[in-house]
């Protein structure tokens, strides 16, 4: 296998090595980072190099904050929260010693799957538990939009495998757990007059019918993929790779684009070149003629595409 050099852009703490003994921890926000692109999941996780990040939604967290303390309320008292009440829900907050580690996003809910050697976690946001006694995953979401919303948009997919996995790691634990689970959604209005420091929000209590047959054969794929000795494949119709891989052919034109990620712009690559160049080199020269640092990496790829593509 090709060795890649460390620089200071790698990382390497927490890398899977197929020699060692110990349990690989895998998160399951990795294991959905695989079943996206095992190619950017093995860049991260074997070789360090890490998707660059994105800022933290701090609002959403201070939603999902607020409304742990406040079902932690109704917990106490072990009766249902109003909002489980008006969505005719039969159940109350489960209660359980484990809560708080199974809540806490390095712990979480933990399970050592003994065939790859890999301890999958996820850290729940809470648990309810009906008149069966069986237990109800819940997450809490928050957004804003005048769209109602759908579990059955694209980008939501991911959110229903969140919850499967939630799920099958819960019944990793011996718990009876149901293939209900609840979203409860918290959406902004941003139809008021003014701001005024406040936001309102209208809260839907969404039921999923969770199917976790998919896990297990996920996280045995993602184990082959871990110990294999070569990159895996680009996933076709990646934005940032086409991004990335159209920046590195206009800089180093010997790199050749794959036919699909020349499709993906519907333009020959020499007409991508000639516009690139045109947005691109302003960019570059320094008031007085020196080349600024900035490369095509620096700049937003969405500006660049847009631009591109006018
Ligand atoms: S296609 Fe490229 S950028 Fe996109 S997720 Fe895969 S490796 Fe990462």
């Amino acid at each position: 296998m090709k060795n890649f050099s460390a620089n200071s852009y790698q990382r390497t703490r927490n890398l899977f090595n197929p020699n060692a003994t110990a349990p690989y921890r895998l998160s399951r926000s990795r294991l959905e980072n695989f079943l996206n692109c095992p190619r950017c999941f093995y860049l991260d996780r074997r070789l360090g190099i890490e998707f660059p990040p994105t800022p933290a939604f701090t609002l959403n967290s201070a939603v999902d904050h607020l409304l742990k303390k406040e079902f932690d309320g109704y917990r106490r008292l072990r009766s249902p929260h109003p909002l489980m009440s008006s969505a005719g829900i039969n159940a109350i907050p489960f209660d359980h010693p484990m809560l708080e580690t199974w809540r806490e996003v390095f712990k979480g809910v933990q399970y050592h799957h003994q065939a790859t050697n890999l301890l999958i976690f996820g850290a729940v946001d809470d648990i309810w538990i009906d008149s069966q006694k069986q237990l109800l995953v819940v997450d809490y979401k928050a957004t804003s939009t005048d769209q109602a919303i759908s579990m059955d948009q694209e980008y939501r997919q991911a959110y229903k495998r969140q919850m499967e996995i939630y799920q099958w790691l819960l019944r990793k634990q011996n718990l009876n757990v149901s293939n209900t689970g609840y979203f409860v959604y918290c959406n902004a209005d941003k139809t008021r007059l003014n701001f005024n420091a406040k936001l309102d929000f209208t809260i839907q209590v969404m039921p999923y019918e969770g199917i976790d047959t998919w896990v297990e054969s996920a996280i045995v794929a993602a184990h082959e993929c871990l110990i294999r000795e070569s990159l895996p494949e680009y996933t076709d119709n990646c934005s940032y790779c086409s991004y990335r891989r159209i920046s590195q052919q206009l800089e180093n034109p010997s790199i050749a684009l794959k036919k699909s990620e020349q499709d993906r712009f519907s333009l020959p690559s020499s007409a991508i070149k000639k516009r690139a160049k045109k947005i691109l080199n302003p960019l570059r020269q320094g008031p007085t003629g020196f080349t600024s640092p900035i490369s095509l990496k620096d700049t937003h790829p969405t500006e660049i595409q847009d631009e591109l593509f006018k």
